[in-house]
């Protein structure tokens, strides 16, 4: 496909700004709708992996990443008290070019894809969803939530968990589901000489450290609970100060030093499993629209990049859309299952509170597995 074509892309998260880039370079006008009018991100970190670094790089965005946030390799894996039980390599081809493993704050992320995208002569509006879709023709018709209408001949849907594009196309689909463990996030200062992601297992939850820039780095820890209404504000710190106990090493002195002032997020991790088709005619669910997971290998965001490498090249390479839309799930599906599957396998260990090396080996292997090619 050759000719310049129209694209939406509904949904300007890390899936959505990365089809709008990869769309726009291959000659694709692309309109890009966020329903959040200020178009925000909230401000925690996340870990990247080699595999996701390597997308970042094909998206033109590694360097950038790299100056400004962290990049490393391997995982210390230590005990409650933060001796060291085992290294965690994060292995990656040399020739992708890349480090094994980095972190990064997401509104960092936010603005180094959204400048892109602006700058890439996508047309962004924000405040703005899908209120009907009607992909029965060749191309999809829309009908926006402010009554206008627009038709593409693809419509990529990188909304997210809560998918409304998922809803109009698949109703009878799995709905997110609590998983069974809430994440605490919060930002620390980074001592000298940290210089790796850890993590300390063995205690009564999973925590672990990962440097996102020069001088901070982000926690997080899995408490293994029932679902419970929201905290208030006011609790935050007492709680996972509470949740912090016994444990040793930096986690002490973050523990120490939490306070009303502690920038700390918490929220259930919620996900479901949505076997294919992942299109219809012309559109196409992508990230974690389609396939969302939990975060114990850490590679949802590098998946949702991917998503949209993936697309492009295929895009470029096929008669038509379709046509392109079915080389993307059989390159896809696989990857995609693995990461959700051994994420989801690692989280039971971590509410069964399974030895370290039994999760770890789940680690050990997935990393290897996502190294491959995409
Ligand atoms: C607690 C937690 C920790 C995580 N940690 C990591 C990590 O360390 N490393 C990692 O790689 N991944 C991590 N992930 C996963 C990662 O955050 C996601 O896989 C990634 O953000 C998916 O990007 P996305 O663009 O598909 O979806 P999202 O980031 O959810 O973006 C969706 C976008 O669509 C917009 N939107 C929503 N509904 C509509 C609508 N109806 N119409 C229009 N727009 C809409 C939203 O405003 C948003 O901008 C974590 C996830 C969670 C929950």
């Amino acid at each position: 496909m050759k000719q310049t074509r129209r694209a939406l892309v509904v949904g300007g998260g890390i899936a959505g700004m990365a089809s709008a880039l990869t769309l726009r370079r291959i000659g694709w006008d692309v309109d890009l709708i966020d329903l959040d009018p200020g178009w925000r991100v909230y401000g925690a970190g996340i870990t990247i992996t080699g595999p996701t670094l390597r997308a970042m790089k094909q998206l033109g965005i590694y360097d950038e990443v790299a100056a400004q946030a962290y990049v490393g390799h391997g995982i210390q894996v230590c005990d409650m008290q933060g001796h060291r039980i085992e290294t965690v390599e994060t292995p990656i081809a040399p020739e992708a070019g890349v480090a094994g493993c980095g972190g990064i704050m997401r509104p960092l992320l936010h603005r180094i894809l959204s400048e892109r995208v602006l700058r890439s002569g996508t047309k962004v509006r924000l405040g703005l969803t899908v209120g009907a879709l009607d992909a029965s023709g060749e191309g999809a018709r829309i009908e926006f939530s402010d009554g206008s209408t627009g038709d593409y001949a693809l419509v990529v849907g990188a909304d997210g968990l809560f998918s409304t594009v998922r809803s109009l196309l698949f109703p009878q689909a799995e709905k997110p589901r609590y998983m069974g463990q809430y994440v605490w996030r919060t930002v620390a200062a980074r001592p000298a000489g940290f210089h790796q992601r850890h993590f300390f297992l063995g205690g009564p939850h999973k925590v672990g450290l990962t440097p996102v820039s020069a001088d901070t780095m982000y926690m997080f820890l899995l408490e293994t609970c029932d679902e419970r209404p929201r905290l208030d504000d006011a609790l935050l710190a007492p709680e996972l100060a509470r949740l912090l106990q016994g444990y040793g090493g930096p986690l002490q002195r973050i523990r120490e030093e939490l306070s009303p002032q502690s920038p700390i997020i918490v929220r259930p991790l919620e996900a479901f499993r949505l076997a294919p088709p992942w299109a219809r005619g012309c559109v196409q669910l992508i990230g974690d629209a389609v396939h969302p997971t939990t975060p114990q290998l850490a590679s949802g965001a590098g998946l949702a990049i991917e998503d949209a490498l993936v697309l492009g090249e295929e895009l470029q390479a096929a008669p038509d859309v379709p046509a392109a839309l079915d080389r993307f799930l059989q390159r896809r599906h696989a990857r995609c299952q693995l990461v959700v599957e051994s994420s989801f396998s690692i989280g039971d260990k971590e509410r069964q509170g399974a030895p370290a090396h039994e999760q770890t080996a789940i680690l050990t292997r997935s990393l290897a597995a996502l190294a491959d090619d995409i």
